[in-house]
């Protein structure tokens, strides 16, 4: 049987998240965390794995893991958490939720694309507002899109993935006050912007929730997600939630990550200190410019981003190539020390190469 004679024609057009092969690559491709847990805390936290009963199904939601995330992030009086398998699944849950036919999803573009997917799968419609060509917020433009056609959700991600942009706060205020659903400010990054955060305005505005992961942060891996918002909204929502969303493994191995969370914040303070000279390196190098940053990556462009995402790959480094979406602009990662060095000296290589093949086309 011919499943396109079954399957949604929104679905058949759409194509499945691309992961690319990292084996033996320096991965700068996926915003991960690149230390690993220390030794000496893997050991415990292995133990404290072997203890799990396997056997038995996950608590449906998680009470130990909320009470020590809450307290972890400083969560407001009156507040209240959804868990989710990796913040992704969180994003899921709101869509699907809202998805009365026709519903309209509205994001700044370009964005994590994740948005407008989950918008496809539940038959809402995705609406990309423009951002400015240096990717600033044009919180202008974007309040007269929504009264022209009313969303029922707005994303926003703070800092925006994949430039790195983080918006100042009062763009983003206006756009909550003056939205007539609801509005999600995805903190994904939050661990880089330097404490700007909508967290602590939760109480202000009734239609504000705001999503985070630890997935930057070191558990990538592991997948645990959060929604903050009032327990209003967060009742509504839980009941769109799988009822075993987090596995055993990920719930103990979450409170083990949240009991070490300054082994993950001195892991984010090693990550932060390298942007600086990283971002700086990079725009040193011919031809590329660099986007300033919030968040544990860089969006630059490139002459000619397929060519010199393959001679990096080549040369063993992994990257995110967002051409032609982007016309030649590539995302990396900041890596470790050792890893930074590596990018740059191969990316030194493919533009010098670059540069060469131009010269010969044009002399
Ligand atoms: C990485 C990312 C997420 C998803 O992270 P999870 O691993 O699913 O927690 C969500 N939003 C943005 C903007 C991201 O960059």
């Amino acid at each position: 049987m011919d499943p396109a004679r079954l399957i949604r024609p929104e679905i058949l057009a759409l194509s499945a998240y691309h992961v690319p092969e990292s084996e033996g690559l320096v991965k700068l491709d996926a915003m991960e965390n690149p230390y690993p847990l220390p030794r000496e805390l893997a050991a415990k936290l292995a133990e404290r794995l072997a203890s799990i009963e396997l056997n038995r199904y996950p608590s449906p939601n998680p009470r130990r893991l909320r009470e020590l995330l809450a307290r972890r992030i400083a969560l407001p009086a009156g507040m209240e958490l959804l868990l989710g398998n990796g913040s992704d699944e969180l994003l899921q849950i709101v869509s699907l939720a809202l998805a009365r036919p026709g519903a309209v999803v509205m994001h700044p573009a370009p964005t994590f694309v994740m948005y407008s997917v989950y918008a496809t799968y539940f038959g809402m419609k995705a609406v990309a507002v423009p951002l400015r060509p240096d990717f600033s917020f044009d919180a202008g433009a974007f309040i007269e899109r929504m009264r022209a056609e009313p969303p029922a959700v707005v994303f926003i991600a703070y800092p925006n993935n994949p430039t790195g942009v983080l918006y100042p706060e009062e763009d983003v205020v206006r756009v909550i006050r003056e939205a007539p659903g609801l509005v999600v400010v995805d903190e994904a990054y939050h661990a880089f912007a330097g404490g700007r955060s909508f967290l602590p305005r939760l109480p202000e505005f009734p239609n504000l929730l705001v999503v985070r992961t630890l997935s930057k942060l070191g558990f990538a891996g592991g997948r645990l997600g959060y929604l903050a918002g009032r327990p209003e909204w967060v009742r509504e929502l839980n009941k769109v939630r799988s009822p075993y969303n987090l596995s055993v493994l990920n719930e103990a191995a979450a409170i083990f990550f949240l009991e070490h969370y300054e082994v993950l914040e001195g892991q984010a303070a090693q990550i932060l200190a390298e942007r600086e000279p990283l971002g700086k390196a990079l725009a040193e190098l011919p031809g590329v410019t660099v986007y300033p940053s919030q968040a544990n990556f860089f969006l630059i462009r490139v002459p000619d981003a397929p060519g010199t995402f393959e001679a990096l790959r080549r040369q063993g480094v992994l990257v995110k190539n967002l051409h032609p979406g982007l016309p030649n602009c590539l995302r990396v990662t900041v890596g470790t020390p050792a890893e930074n060095r590596i990018l740059l000296s191969a990316l030194r290589e493919s533009v010098k190469s670059s540069q060469c093949k131009d010269g010969r086309e044009t002399g």
